[in-house]
């Protein structure tokens, strides 16, 4: 009997996926150095040409993709920059990243492109579980224009789903007044919100939030769906599994997705989008074996519109494995980290998910709510590093002294780094709501 996958090439041998990715990526590079302005240009400064890229293997030879080359892209050539490769009048939809300042950037997609990310994306929901015909809550934010809205929804259409796109600003009381009604069997959501619509089941339906037949929640948007207290958390609220996925907004929305045996998040995107893992100082490949770690660097393979080529994705990971029982053949992956949020810290690589997930597993005695206080310019500071821990209610004096010491000795065991800790009362940290929940405090 077959793996239960929705797309064969699920299961392929690694050798077969690079051929058919290879033959794909001369054909993109192709396009690209015809339509690309900004591949062009820089190509050309980097002495490279892409016609001698004919594999998957050669494509190291041409130079990453920054954020911030995109940004400056826009701001020379607004609103979808020199990057964009397709005419305007092809464009179906334009879609926002959100950029770390605050500002969001727009790229263009055609229909086309939309057809892709529902390829890879089908492949991922059903991957954790979802099937075409069932009912699926949509709670991810659906109003800034991000990948896990509108365009989410449509993977779900693709798939053959029947989508509720009611996204997370509706609130818990909504959604979950729209799940008694309409028993979806899958509720997508960011792991935050989850918990929190979950915990609110009692208080707005009268009943657990396990008893309304929902058996697939997917995670992502953010991270915490790969902590397992969490996810054991949201299973346990809803009754039922909890799979977590990964995207890249710029490249696509959904490429990892869990399967079944929750180990880690399978590559998802063959023959559509290209994973390398490259060590993020030297930008050296990284070998996908298990327990490796590297920097995802994601290449579309068949895009119009906005193709990237080797676009550094910031969001470092560790392989898990690379192979399951479920049948799929490509890696397994969990997300630790963003370059982004990197914090340095008296020369220690610290990173804010870290510590939450270390204080996560204090839990009950804290509520898993921490924020990391910056109060320093840009990400490296000499000082200790000022760590806000919310503790549970009800704790006497003795209690949250034990909590603080062992909190402390815990993170400078396991991270490294001594912290200066401050422990608070419950409530005092704005609670997790459908945004992403931001780690890291500049007052
Ligand atoms: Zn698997």
């Amino acid at each position: 009997m077959g793996a239960d996958v929705l797309d064969e090439i699920e299961t392929w041998s690694a050798e077969r996926v690079a051929a058919l990715e290879s033959e794909r990526l001369a054909a993109q590079l192709a396009y690209v150095a015809g339509a690309s302005e900004f591949y062009r240009r820089q190509w050309a400064a980097a002495g490279v040409d892409s016609a001698q890229v004919r594999s998957v293997a050669d494509l190291h030879r041409l130079p990453f993709t920054e954020k911030q080359e995109l940004r400056d892209s826009l701001s020379e050539e607004p609103p979808l920059g020199r990057h964009l490769a397709a005419s305007r009048t092809s464009l179906t939809q334009v879609q926002a990243t959100s950029g770390t300042t605050g500002t969001p950037s727009f790229f263009g997609l055609t229909e086309h492109d939309l057809h892709v990310w529902g390829q890879i994306g089908a492949r991922a929901f059903f991957a954790s579980g979802f099937r075409p015909g069932d009912v699926i809550l949509h709670g991810w934010g659906l109003s800034k224009g991000f990948a896990g809205g509108v365009p989410a929804v449509r993977i779900l259409q693709q798939l053959g789903c029947c989508v509720l796109p009611i996204g997370g600003e509706a609130g818990a009381e909504r959604l979950l007044t729209i799940a008694e009604l309409m028993q979806p069997r899958g509720f997508c959501t960011g792991p935050n919100f989850a918990i929190h619509a979950g915990q609110a089941a009692q208080e707005v339906l009268g009943r657990a939030a396990s008893t309304l037949g929902v058996e697939h929640v997917v995670v992502g948007g953010e991270p915490g769906g790969g902590i397992p207290t969490v996810r054991d958390r949201i299973e346990s609220l809803w009754g039922a599994t909890c799979c977590e996925m990964l995207g890249n907004s710029d490249v696509a929305p959904i490429v990892f997705a869990e399967c079944p045996e929750r180990q880690g998040m399978h590559v998802c995107s063959q023959g559509l989008v290209h994973v390398e893992l490259v060590d993020p100082a030297s930008g050296a490949a990284v070998p996908w074996e298990t327990g490796a770690t590297g920097e995802v660097v994601l290449t579309a393979l068949d895009r119009q519109a906005s193709p990237l080529v080797r676009f550094r994705t910031r969001d470092h990971v560790e392989v898990l494995g690379t192979d399951c029982a479920c049948g799929r053949t490509s890696p397994r992956i969990r997300c630790f980290g963003r370059t982004d949020d990197m914090l340095i810290v008296r020369g220690i690589n610290v990173w804010p998910s870290a510590v939450r997930e270390l204080v996560i597993g204090f839990q009950p005695l804290a509520t898993g709510n921490v924020r990391i206080v910056a109060d320093f310019p840009g990400h490296s500071t000499e000082r200790r590093l000022k760590v806000r821990v919310e503790h549970a209610p009800d704790l006497g004096a003795h209690q949250l002294a034990g909590l603080a010491d062992d909190l402390s000795r815990r993170i400078t065991q396991v991270l490294a780094f001594r912290p200066d800790l401050e422990l608070v009362p419950p409530g005092v940290l704005p609670e997790a709501g459908v945004n992403k929940t931001m780690l890291v405090d500049r007052p």
